[in-house]
Formats: structure tokens, sequence, C-alpha cells
């Protein structure tokens, strides 16, 4: 995860464009931050904990710094944990994302040459290692020679202020060079680079970057000097700003009948081809992790009951596990918003192993899963900036709905169910119900949720959401399951979520409000008919087998009211990140 971020250029307040570049960079992690400048002949260093926030510092000029925003692994978060960590002079300045796994060996060797560390981190052993190269190598040789000791996947910006240049390599996470009129730009997010610069370059593994006097030169694994092919950067300011809405939360929330209705218009041809691809493959398995998981898991009871075919569900760091039944004609779908996701990259280099084909659903074109699978569909969703995932949930549902409809021939109900679930979302985001339900029931321990059928992965998801942005304790579980266990955390005034859409499941669902209700619980019915045994009921007309998308919708408000109520801020949850790039 973390937020790394680059500059050198024209002399400008660096302190204000860095900040400002991490502020854009926070969504991957906010337990401290900090920024190295180059300031004439000083090197200028601040480091603080907690976010970023309004942090505002006196002006600082300069040509050239660099910046961090940490997710901490190793080593608590402390002001001399955070980055940039440096060697024993100060003279070499590390910005690090990732983990370096054999990191307590490496540091061993190093305080046996008489390295001295002063922080708990990993990330620090790569400062010494370097300085130990540059007594040998160039610049260039020493950063290689010492990424090549490092196990695990990071990425590293290396900052030399006294020669005022910086390199950049990484074996995973993204990093994004950028050039406009004002610089250099290096981040691991284009959020960070919009409004900067023109053209961006996305690293590939073990290629190395060094920036020197406004000069870029790119070197591959091998050390051999390449071209660049830059690719224009389409994306405007207004497109990563937060507009007149209070939090990314819901704006992200409001944004979706937008990016459903751009799926339902466009997506045809390129959902065809999925298709094709379902209908040759000897076992389909949708993989991926936490909300990107749920979407899978739902694909398994929309294909199976759309489609008529089997597809398997699998939690990406699980699936490594699974991979010797894999065969040439397998095809493994990873679904990830950020595309950086490691685990399901990993997934995917598993089945890569196994020469089986590989389909990408993703939010971010030119993402390591993007470019790592045979075929991609991106979900058009625009950034997602909020830690927690919405509309990239509903927009992945929406493509796994209409590809399940193609397959059956059904492609025209499928976008009539469509057209009716936009319409539901926005009933939901217009009403006050929701907003009222979050304050009834903010102080409550736990909140539970049911459902069965494709509403089983529905409150799955409505869980996560819940306790993710609330930190309430809320659990989702198939309703069949109620009286197998669940049924003894039932007290008076617990609340439960029962959804109870107008498909197979919504007599026995009902059944199961009825059970919980007789033992005191506050029962709140999501559905297309209220029923008495409903404390609280929140109607979504039928949008048939696409009910899920309006469904999921009303937990993500009320997980979003719940967390103002709780006077909790809903883009950055305590503990999580976006775009989880550790293992
Ligand atoms: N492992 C490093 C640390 O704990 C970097 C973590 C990150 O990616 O933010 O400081």
């Amino acid at each position: 995860m973390c937020g790394i971020f680059g500059y050198l250029g024209k002399e400008k307040d660096l302190s204000s464009l860095i900040i400002n570049g991490l502020k854009a960079l926070e969504y991957r992690g906010y337990d401290s931050w900090g920024i190295a400048i180059k300031d004439k002949s000083k090197l200028f260093i601040h480091k603080k904990t907690g976010k970023i926030g309004r942090a505002h510092l006196k002006k600082v000029t300069g040509k050239v710094g660099i910046g961090h925003t940490r997710w901490a692994t190793h080593g608590n978060v402390t002001v001399t944990n955070a980055h940039p960590q440096f060697d024993c002079k100060k003279e070499v300045v590390i910005v690090h994302n990732g983990i370096v796994e054999n990191f307590t060996s490496l540091k061993k060797e190093l305080q046996r040459k008489g390295h001295h560390f002063t922080s708990q981190t990993d990330t620090e052993v790569i400062a010494h290692l370097v300085e130990d190269k540059l007594k040998h190598y160039s610049p260039r040789k020493a950063v290689e020679k010492s990424f090549q000791l490092l196990k695990g996947l990071n990425a590293v910006i290396v900052f030399l202020p006294k020669r005022e240049l910086f390199l950049a390599i990484k074996n995973s996470s993204p990093l994004i060079i950028g050039k406009g009129r004002e610089g250099i730009f290096l981040a691991s997010d284009i959020a960070a680079l919009v409004g900067h610069v023109d053209e961006i370059y996305h690293l590939n593994d073990e290629e190395l970057i060094l920036v020197k006097k406004e000069k870029i030169q790119l070197f591959d694994k091998k050390g051999k000097e390449k071209n660049i092919k830059f690719s224009p950067l389409n994306l405007t300011p207004a497109s990563v700003s937060l507009g007149n809405y209070p939090h990314y939360m819901l704006k992200e929330i409001n944004e979706q009948p937008l990016v459903i209705e751009n799926i339902k218009r466009n997506y045809k041809s390129e959902l065809k081809k999925f298709a094709n691809l379902i209908k040759q493959a000897y076992g389909v398995y949708f993989i991926g992790c936490g909300t990107a998981y749920f979407a899978a898991l739902a694909g398994t009871y929309i294909f199976s009951k759309i489609a008529k075919r089997h597809v398997n569900a699998s939690v990406a760091s699980e699936f490594s596990y699974l991979k010797d039944f894999l065969k040439k004609d397998s095809l493994i779908v990873a679904l990830s918003q950020s595309g950086e996701t490691i685990d399901t990259i990993s997934a995917i280099k598993a089945a890569k192993e196994k020469s089986s084909r590989t389909v990408a659903i993703t939010n971010v074109p030119n993402s390591t899963l993007y470019r790592m699978t045979d075929y991609k569909i991106l979900l058009n969703a625009g950034p997602e900036k909020c830690v927690l995932a919405t509309k990239s949930f509903t927009a992945k549902i929406a493509i796994l709905y209409l590809t399940a409809h193609l397959l059956n021939d059904s492609y025209n109900k499928g976008l009539n169910n469509i057209t009716k679930a936009i319409r539901e979302i926005k009933n939901i985001i217009a009403s006050k119900k929701i907003k009222e339900i979050a304050r009834k029931i903010k102080d409550k321990k736990h909140i539970f949720l049911l459902g069965r059928g494709v509403s089983y992965p529905t409150a799955l998801e409505s869980a996560l959401k819940i306790k993710e942005v609330s930190y309430l304790h809320a659990e989702g579980f198939p309703a069949g399951e109620l009286k197998h266990g669940v049924i003894a955390l039932i007290e008076k005034g617990t609340p439960v979520i029962i959804y109870n859409p107008k498909d197979e499941t919504f007599e026995d669902t009902l059944s199961s409000a009825y059970e919980v209700k007789a033992r005191g619980a506050f029962t709140i019915g999501i559905g297309a008919y209220p029923d008495k045994v409903f404390d609280e009921f929140i109607k979504i007309n039928d949008c048939g087998d696409a009910t899920i998308i309006p469904n999921v919708v009303v937990a993500q408000l009320l997980g979003y009211y719940l967390a103002i109520e709780r006077h909790l801020d809903p883009d950055k949850p305590r503990n999580l990140a976006k775009s989880v790039t550790v293992k």
C-alpha cells in the first residue's frame, strides 16, 4: 500500500506540491507521512504521525524532493519509523512500498559492517545497502544491485540529494512517471499526477528509472537503456476532486447510476468476447479479495441461475493453494478495483504458471492485473478514492450479470433489469429513511444480515461495508444457517437486516425474519413487499436478478450514515488502505 511521490523540475514551493501529491495518495496509507526536499545546499526533512489532513508547512522551495504516506508493516507508527528513511550519513533518502522479507539478515550483515540503524523498519536496510554499494558503483548500478538483494515485493524511490537525482525501481506495486511543463513527477497513482503532467509511463517490474537534470532514463533489468513510450494522460482534476460532496464515499455512491448506465450502453461487444472465453473454458474461476471476492461469489449465483453455468469463486489469497487442478483451458477471472491487489496478482501468476487463460475485470487501465492478463474489461467507473469499494462493486456485478444474460441469449432482459436497478439506486439515494435507521442503531454492538441465494453474498458485502466504515460488528449469514448457530446471538433489540427480494428465496427468508423477531430482534426488511414482521422496511422495487445492485447500495448508505453518526471519517477508516499491495 502506501503512497510514493517524487518531483524534479523547476524551482518551486515544493513543500506544498509534495503535500498535495501525498493527499491524493493518502487513501493508500495514512498512519504517518514524511517529505524530503533539497533546499539549496541543505536537506529539509519533515515527518509526522497521523493523517496529512490539513497539514500546512512553511514554504520550502527546491527543485527536487520526495514524499511518502505510510501503511506500517514493520515497526510501530512513530516519527522515526515514518519514511523517508536514511543511510548513516543522510545522503541516501528512501521512500518504500512493500515488505523486505529478508530484512533481518540484511540488517545483521550491514550492522556487522558498521552501519548504524535508527528505525525499526525493514525500509531502512535499503538505504544502508545503497550506501554500501555506492562505495564501488555508480548510482544506477548501486540501486540495481541493492534491489536484487531484496526478497519480497517492493517499490522504491532512492533520492540522492547531493547529486540532485532520484532513481526508482519496483517489482510489484505501481509506480508511474509523468512529464509536464513544470517538471518530472513520479507517484504510486495517477491521482497524484493529474493536473501536473500530460504524459505518463507505468514502470514494469525490474525496470529502473533515473531522473536527473529534468532528463529521464529508463533501463531494463539487464541494465540496458531503452526508450520510454509515454502515453497521454486524459484525466482532468475535476474527475478526482470532491466537488460539492462532503466525502468521497457519498460522491462515489452517487456516481453509481452513471457508471452502470455506461456499462448498459457500451459493453455488449466486449462482454461477448468475455462470454466466448467462458464458453470455451474447461472450468471457470472468479477470484478477488474483500468486496471483489463478494462480487465473485455473487457471480456464482448469477451464472448458475441465468447462464446455467457452474463457476467457482475463490478468495484470491487462497487460490494459490487450489492451483493444482488448473489446466491449460481453465479460465481465471480476476476482479480487482485497483488492479494492484497483491493477493490477486499472485493468484494470476500461479494460473499463468499452469498456462491457464486469464481475464482481469478492473477499474485501472495499465494496472498490473490489466497488463498481465490475456483479456481485460475496464469498469470505467472513474477514480474510486474512498478506501471502501462502492461503485466498483456494483460495476463488477453489472458486468457479470450482463455477461450471464449474453450466455443465455437474454441480453435485452438483462438490460431491462439493469435499467430498473439504476432507477432504484436513484430512489434509495433520494430517500431519508436510511439516515433515520442509522440514527436508531448507531450504538448497537452487533448487526446481523441475512439473505438466501444471491442475497447471501449481498449480506456478506453489506456487512463488510458496515464494519469497515462504522467499526460496528456486522456479520452476514445465509438465512438458512440461522437456526444452526447464529440465532444464539440474537437478543432483545439486536438489529437484523433481512434481504427479502421477490425471488425464489422470498417465503423462506420471510420465515427467518419471523424466527429472529420471535427472539426479540429489531428487524429491518429490504424488499419489494412490506410485512408486519419488519420493524423498519426499505422498499426496493423488483429488478429481477439485478435487485442485488440496489440492495447493496442500501448497505453502502447505511454504513456511510453510521460513520457520520459515530463521528468517523468514512473515506479513511482506521487500519485500512486501498490498493492492498502487501501480502
Ligand atoms: N514496510 C515498510 C514500512 O513498514 C513500508 C510499508 C508501506 O508500504 O507503507 O515502513
